[in-house]
Formats: structure tokens, sequence, C-alpha cells
């Protein structure tokens, strides 16, 4: 059996970004190990979630372990890095801030882990973080250096098909109580699907991936776009996940596959 360890920058990437692939592999023995650069502690709060005096992270870390539960990982670990926030905020300045972080020393705080667990699978995150966030840039950086120390010998950016995005946009437009991302907003997500390595089926585990999300409360509201997304059409956006090949480019097409080489 292979040791997946899937690093993500904040509490809900996980969900939202690999927990099909996390449930897949749980559900066929291998071990899923999820790893957290920050707690996400400049999220935003959904109204009312919080308790009197509640820190956000405080909320976030307990947030994060029933999700992991739920997706069949083991307790998550920490990198413990702070939030830095979007692109361009002062929280960006902040010198305990993962964005702050030196590469070299973030990647030996995850070398331990993936030499500690035996990694033999590693998932980060594509070479602009998705949607720019400076964590998520982070993310790919200390990811790819950390395996390449640790002599990971699989590794895969998770990344946004974005012409799934833009059909799903399209799907929703006449919605008026959508509001997920213009069309304007996502021309520079994820990896177009020309450029995707490939595309894991997790239709099957779909149902586990949103219950994981609905644990995310002090982020993701039950009316929130993705929440609110009929059962089909949810299905049709999370039941796919896709990975890039590290430095690959122009792959002819995604290969569709039942899940990642290696697993
Ligand atoms: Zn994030």
């Amino acid at each position: 059996m292979a040791t997946l360890v899937c690093f993500h920058a904040h509490p809900d990437d996980e969900a939202i970004a690999t927990g099909g692939l996390m449930a897949k592999a749980a559900a066929r023995g291998h071990r899923v190990i999820l790893v957290t650069a920050t707690r996400g502690e400049v999220g935003e709060p959904q109204e009312g979630v919080l308790a009197e005096g509640e820190q956000l992270w405080e909320r976030r870390v307990v947030e994060l372990a029933e999700a992991a539960e739920i997706l069949g990982a083991e307790p998550p670990r920490l990198l413990g890095y702070e939030d830095s926030g979007m692109m361009g905020e002062p929280t960006n300045d902040n010198p305990a801030c993962f964005w702050q972080a030196d590469v070299e020393e973030a990647a030996e705080r995850l070398v331990e882990i993936l030499n500690e667990v035996q990694a033999t699978v590693l998932t980060v995150y594509d070479d602009h973080g998705g949607y720019g966030h400076p964590d998520h840039l982070q993310v790919h950086r200390v990811g790819l250096r950390a395996a390449e120390l640790a002599g990971t010998e699989y590794v895969y950016e998770s990344t946004i098909n974005r012409d799934a995005v833009k059909q799903m946009i399209a799907a929703t437009a006449d919605d008026p109580t959508a509001d997920g991302p213009s069309l304007e907003e996502v021309e520079s997500f994820g990896t177009e699907q020309k450029d995707i390595s490939f595309i894991v089926d997790v239709t099957e585990h779909v149902d586990v991936k949103r219950a994981s999300m609905i644990v995310h409360r002090s982020q993701i509201g039950p009316d929130s776009f993705f929440l609110q997304m009929p059962d089909e059409l949810f299905a049709g956006a999370f039941g796919q996940e896709s990975f890039n090949l590290p430095g690959v480019k122009d792959t002819g097409g995604p290969s569709s596959v039942d899940i990642l080489p290696g697993l």
C-alpha cells in the first residue's frame, strides 16, 4: 500500500481540491496524510459561527480535523506558519506568515514528515498556486523542494480545470442567486484542459467530498454557491480532480484515470 501526502495551504483547500482523491485512496487502503502550511488565520469567518472571544484559527483547526476524518485521512499535521492573506494585503508582511518563510527551511519541515511517514505520493499546487494566493504559490515551491530533498517518487500538482470552471459559470449564468466568479476572473485560474496531465474521476466519492466541505462551517456557509448547487451540478463540478506533472505542459489533453499512478 502507498502513502499519499496531500500538502495544502489552508484548512478547506484539502476538501475542495483533493477531497475526492483522498477519499478514494483511503477507501482502497492507502495511508492518507494531510499537511497544512497554515491554520487559515486570516480567512473571512461566516457570520455568527465564532463564539465570543474565539479566534478563527481555533475553529479552523477543528474543522480541518473533522474533514480529515471524513476523508479517511490521519489527524492533520501543521507546518506551523501563519496565513499570509490575499496577495497585496498587509498581512503578507507578517514575519510569521508562510509567504515570508524561507523555502529551504519550510521544505525541511515538510521533509521531516515525508520521511517519517515514508511518503510515496505527494500532491502540491500548480506553478501559480491555482489563482495566485501567496500561500498557494509557496505550497508549490516548498512542496517541490521537499519532494526533491526527500526523494518522493510520485509528485503531482493539484490544479483547477479552467475549461470546466468556464462551463460551470456558463451553466449557472441564468441563475441570479449564483455568486461564483465571473468569466474574466477565471481567465488565469488553474490550467487549460489541454495542459492538464491527469483527471481523476472521483464521482463515487463526491458525497464524502461534499461532507468534508460542509464541516468547514466558518468558511463555507450553507447558502454558499458551492453547497447550494444541485447534486448533479455539484458532481459535475467536483467529481473530477485535475493534476499536473511538474514542469509538463501541452500534454495533448489529460489522461482520464481512475486514480493517480503510484496509488
Ligand atoms: Zn487556500
